[in-house]
Order: structure tokens, then C-alpha cells, then sequence
């Protein structure tokens, strides 16, 4: 059977969704595709790499999350099965989202600082070539070559809309990440309100909720690298998970009057089980200018005249493990969303290569320790698309 992939549903239950919904609440003139009710005060807990599969097979290390999780599937059902229901009404707030594709961090930071689809914004993925510059820019680390934030991504940050309508947002991470490159394309117009530890990010959450109206945003990190380190359901994984949901029913059990909480992750991640190095495989190698992206979602740039050749070797290479299509392909198919501006073109592979077995295709000589991992993320799966949407509200 050919696998299809999960491909984000874009205008309907994706990250940059929750972005607009969350504006929407707080009384701006946005679409609120997600149904959410008006709020004076919002926070949202973004916990890299929390898969919505990787939650429910580990519910009991995460009590908390696991109960707002399954009473907000039922609110949900419920809605969906209301009779009569107005024409135009919305259904009730989903209980699980799409990342978007890339399944990845820069991407899904940047749906969710712009309300934007990746097509639209632009951060296609990890690593991406620069047209015309023959110079792959990792967008992570913001390296690769000098790169002004607001020209790589131009559009204006959901912080500054809030800010615009008189609602100071404030950003609680590790204070290693401001004034990155990331955190100038996607985070612009927050403040950005430093905190280290995971209890310390919640204290901080918590007093910037106080103020009377808030749109609150707090990053935690480190499952997702115990993922990629060790696994997703290892036990340093399983430690950090415990600390996730218990910093969750602290914001909640905090939470002041007309706030909510919104919890929900970047994306999941699979466990690789099969590496094929691309660098060292002659067939993924004649014809390929730069090979972008990452081990689950690979850009790859042909040579002048190649693209053809090039898909026909990946396509040939990966039969049965990965998805290779032609960029027109991705783009018509909407991976990116219902469309790719012009000028973004150019940053996405000339084939795409997405694998749906648990195969991390790896280069070693260019990612030396994400070649290492054990758990990667990036492609239309449901363990790397879907992360939840918990609710916890005191409106
Ligand atoms: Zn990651």
C-alpha cells in the first residue's frame, strides 16, 4: 500500500491557526479558525517536540496533560455531534493540531510568530539554500552567511499586531536566545523576559499574567533534545515529560481570572531506525549542487541542468522508505500551504525527499551530531505532525 502523507491542514487546525485564533481571542480583528473564546489574558506553553502519539503513549507520566487533553477530544466530540447546528458556527477548539511541514522547529516558530503558513513566511525548513548566493543559511543558528532577520522573513510578527492593539507580549525562554537571528525573525515585537529553569519560567509566566491584559508565550526546549539524544520514550525523555506536565499544572493552577492556557509543541518525533548517509551513497551525490533541510525533510539543489537525473536516483534510492517529489510537486500539493510566494521559491529543494519509514537520511561531514541522533523530526507523519492543543481556562 502507498503511504500518503499528512499533509498540515492549513486554515483549519495548524500552529499558524492557533497564532490567529489567540489574536482573535484577545478582541483583535483576526480569523479565528480555531474557535477560541474571547480572553483578556493568554499563555501559551510551547513545548518543543511533545508529539500528540508520543503524549498518549506515555499518558502516565503525564497526568495533567493527559486529563485537560482527553476532556478537551470530548468537548470536541461533543460539538461536532450537536444537532442543529447554526450555519457558520464554529466547531468547538480542536484537540489536536498539524505542525506544518517542515515538522520543525524554525518553521513551526515561525507559524506561530506570523499566523502565516511556511509558504507564506518563508522558514521552509533548517537548512535552505539562499537564490542566487549558492550558500545554504541554517536558520536555526542563523549561520551559513550574513542574513538580516527582517529580510529573510518580512512579515509582521503576531507580537507586533498584539502590540499595535495595546497588548504588551512578553516571551519567557532562556535568555541564551535573545537577540538570536531566530528570535529577530520570528519573535519581533516581544518582550523577551528571560528565565532559566523550568520553575523559574513558570514564576515568570505567572507575574506576566498578572498584568490586566497579556499575551504571554513560554518555550521549553528540553524534550526535544532528550529526544534526539536518547529517544522519544527513553528515560531521560520520560524526565523531562514528567517536568513538562507538571510546569503545566502549575500555569494552570496560577492561572488568573479571564486567562487561558494553551499547550501544544512544534512537533513530535520518531525514533530512527534505519540511517542511509547521503554523503557516502554515490546515487544521492551526481547532480546535487547542496543537500538542505534535515535527515526527515531534505531539500535537495540540483546542479545546473540535473534535477531530473537527481530525482530519478532519490526517487529510485528511497522507493518504499520516502516521499520524492519535484519542488512544483510539493508546492501544488500544498506542504508548505495554499501557496509559496515567488520569491520563496528558490529556497525549497528541487526534489524534496521526505521519509515516512523511521529513516533519517544523514550527512555526516555537514551534521556531524545530528547524524548521531537517536530521535529525529521533520516529516508527514502523524508521530511528527500531530502535537496537542490543551485548554485550560479560567474565563
Ligand atoms: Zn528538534
Amino acid at each position: 500500500m502507498r503511504r500518503v502523507p499528512l499533509v498540515p491542514a492549513y486554515g483549519g487546525a495548524s500552529l499558524p491557526d492557533l497564532a490567529r485564533s489567540l489574536l482573535a481571542a484577545l478582541g483583535l480583528d483576526e480569523p479565528n479558525p480555531l474557535a477560541i473564546a474571547p480572553a483578556t489574558r493568554t499563555c501559551l506553553f510551547l513545548v518543543d517536540g511533545l508529539g500528540a502519539e508520543l503524549l498518549r503513549a506515555h499518558a502516565g507520566t503525564a497526568p495533567f496533560l493527559t486529563a485537560a487533553a482527553e476532556s478537551a477530544a470530548a468537548k470536541t466530540a461533543a460539538a461536532a455531534a450537536a444537532p442543529a447546528r447554526a450555519a457558520g458556527t464554529a466547531l468547538a477548539t480542536p484537540a489536536t493540531l498539524t505542525a506544518g511541514f517542515p515538522a520543525t522547529t524554525v518553521t513551526s516558530l515561525c507559524s506561530l510568530g506570523t499566523g502565516l503558513p511556511p509558504g507564506e513566511h518563508g522558514m521552509l525548513g533548517l537548512t535552505l539554500a539562499v537564490p542566487g548566493a549558492g550558500r545554504l543559511f541554517n536558520c536555526l543558528r542563523w549561520t551559513g552567511m550574513p542574513m538580516d532577520p527582517a529580510e529573510w522573513q518580512p512579515s509582521p510578527t503576531v507580537y507586533q499586531r498584539a502590540a499595535a492593539a495595546g497588548i504588551e507580549p512578553a516571551y519567557v525562554a532562556p535568555a541564551e536566545f535573545e537577540g538570536s537571528g531566530l528570535t529577530g525573525a520570528v519573535y519581533r515585537g516581544v518582550r523577551y523576559a528571560p528565565a532559566e529553569t523550568a520553575d523559574d519560567r513558570v514564576t515568570r509566566a505567572l507575574a506576566e499574567l498578572a498584568r490586566p491584559r497579556a499575551h504571554v508565550t513560554v518555550y521549553y526546549g528540553d524534550l526535544d533534545a532528550a529526544g534526539h539524544l536518547t529517544g522519544w520514550g527513553s528515560d531521560e525523555w520520560l524526565r523531562e515529560l514528567a517536568i513538562v506536565d507538571r510546569m503545566a499544572a502549575r500555569l494552570a493552577e496560577g492561572l488568573p481570572d479571564g486567562a487561558a492556557l494553551y499547550v501544544t509543541a512544534d512537533h513530535g518525533m520518531v525514533n530512527a531506525t534505519d540511517k542511509l548517509d547521503a554523503e557516502a551513497t554515490p546515487e544521492l551525490t551526481r547532480g546535487v549542487a547542496m543537500l538542505g533541510g534535515e535527515a526527515r525533510a531534505r531539500h535537495v539543489y540540483a546542479e545546473p541542468g540535473a534535477a531530473a537525473d537527481v530525482l530519478d536516483a532519490w526517487e529510485a534510492t528511497l522507493r518504499g522508505r520516502a516521499w520524492v517529489v519535484p519542488r512544483e510537486e510539493a508546492v501544488e500539493a500544498g506542504w508548505f500551504g495554499p501557496k509559496v510566494r515567488d520569491e520563496w521559491l528558490g529556497r525549497i529543494g528541487d526534489v524534496v525527499a521526505v521519509p515516512y519509514t523511521d529513516l533519517a537520511i544523514i550527512a555526516p561531514a555537514a551534521h556531524r551530531i545530528e547524524a548521531l541522533f537517536t530521535g529525529y523530526h521533520g516529516s508527514m507523519t502523524a508521530a511528527e505532525q500531530l502535537v496537542p492543543l490543551v485548554e485550560v481556562s479560567r474565563r
